[in-house]
């Protein structure tokens, strides 16, 4: 069966201007053409769909989410949320993920293994969502704040400790590992600037995630914590708050990519009058939000590639509006509204490993797209309010309209 979407508007993950006049053929689960209409000939049989005036863009890659955390003011009051019901949850949670144009995401960090229960009920055709990639608990050396997020971390110290830890979450099903090079801010007690593991507690993890070609992510906001984590060999740092000339030129030089999570501090911040934001969560922001601003931007300057990645499940920064880190980006002059589109797709793909697959519309790859109405290379604010219809392997996912 062939699919075809003509007079479409082509953005296709490479950053050029987008295409007018294009079609996109889709046979099954796999996108067969895209370019200009006239490079194309329509086959018989083939069912025609006019998208006049719509842009399509593949679809969005979040890198970094915590798919059963459900944005709740103080995330602390997640420990009072039962598993199973939580599990219900995340699954409600991944349809609006996908519902948004979000086809990809990988799961940095989850309570319990419940990430595990709803990655295999979406393959298992049981509900709705995003395609997932998956860290089953975040491995982390014994540390305040850890129980803040009851279930979510494995503590382990000491290389065979960690040895153990890695090995447990590639057990349960692990597509790669996430582990804390430094403190955090989303707890009590959690010194972000802080270096938690050392390097040689970090390269047993990368060498027991790379035995399966699989990659780490390392949570690092010091200075100190991103050097290591680059040392060892991760293929993203998530964060990457303080980072310094030595850290920049060690990505750079080994190709790590960084996931900033922009919009997690912003939506703290822009919620902090409200009830239930914990203090210590407002305060550590408010001291970090100019120099994280200052850090992408030099960052990205000197070249290195940054991926999407929302952090979607933290307090306010709920599933389904991950886009709004993208459209921050643009906002805070990081970077323009097609280059956050490369950043969101092809980047993305580039970050977790699966660029053979996905992030771009070209021949070959899954047809994983969104219809979008709107002109994207003037702003990404359609990503929120203008997604008209979400495809997934071909399937089409929600209705379009
Ligand atoms: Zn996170």
């Amino acid at each position: 069966m062939i699919n075809l979407y003509k007079n479409a508007v082509l953005v296709d993950g490479y950053g050029g201007t987008p295409l007018e006049d294009a079609l996109l053929a889709i046979e099954n689960d796999t996108i067969i053409f895209a370019g200009k209409a006239d490079k194309y000939e329509i086959p018989t049989g083939a069912q025609v769909i006019d998208v006049a005036g719509k842009t399509i863009i593949p679809g969005l890659i979040d890198c970094h989410i915590h798919m059963d955390l459900h944005g709740m003011a103080n995330t602390n009051d997640e420990n009072h949320v039962e598993d199973k019901l939580r599990s219900i949850r995340t699954a409600h949670n991944m349809r609006k993920t996908l519902h948004q144009g979000i086809t990809t995401i990988r799961n940095a960090g989850s309570v319990n293994h419940i990430d595990f229960a709803v990655k295999a009920a979406i393959e298992q055709g049981w509900v709705e969502g995003p395609r997932i990639f998956t860290s089953g608990k975040i491995i982390s050396m014994t540390a305040q704040g850890n129980d803040y997020f009851n279930g979510m971390y494995r503590e382990a110290d000491g290389p065979d400790e960690v040895r153990k830890a890695a090995r447990e979450q590639l057990k349960a099903g692990a597509d790669f590992l996430k582990v804390m090079a430094t403190g955090a801010y989303m707890n009590p007690g959690g010194v972000p600037g802080a270096v938690q593991y050392g390097l040689n507690e970090l390269e047993v993890i990368v060498d027991e995630a790379g035995k399966l070609g699989l990659h780490v992510a390392a949570h690092a906001h010091g200075t100190q914590g991103i050097i290591n984590a680059a040392m060892a060999g991760v293929k993203t740092i998530e964060h990457g708050s303080f980072i310094d000339d030595r850290g920049i030129e060690l990505m750079l030089e080994k190709n790590i990519y960084l996931v900033p999570t922009y919009v997690a501090g912003y939506r703290i911040l822009e919620n902090a009058k409200k009830s239930g934001v914990p203090g210590f969560m407002i305060e550590k922001n408010q001291g970090m939000r100019k120099v994280r601003a200052a850090s992408i931007k030099k960052a990205i300057e000197a070249g290195i590639k940054v991926a999407f990645g929302s952090d979607a499940g933290t307090s306010y920064n709920c599933h389904g509006l991950n886009a709004m880190e993208l459209i921050l980006w643009v906002r805070e002059g990081f970077m323009g509204p097609l280059q956050a589109i490369c950043s969101g797709t092809r980047i993305a793909a580039e970050a977790i490993g699966v660029e053979d697959r996905i992030g771009t519309l070209e021949k070959g790859k899954l047809a994983d797209f969104v219809i979008v109405e709107g002109d994207l290379s003037v702003s990404l604010d359609p990503l929120l309010d203008s997604v008209k219809a979400v495809y997934k392997e071909g399937k089409e996912i929600s209705v379009l309209n």
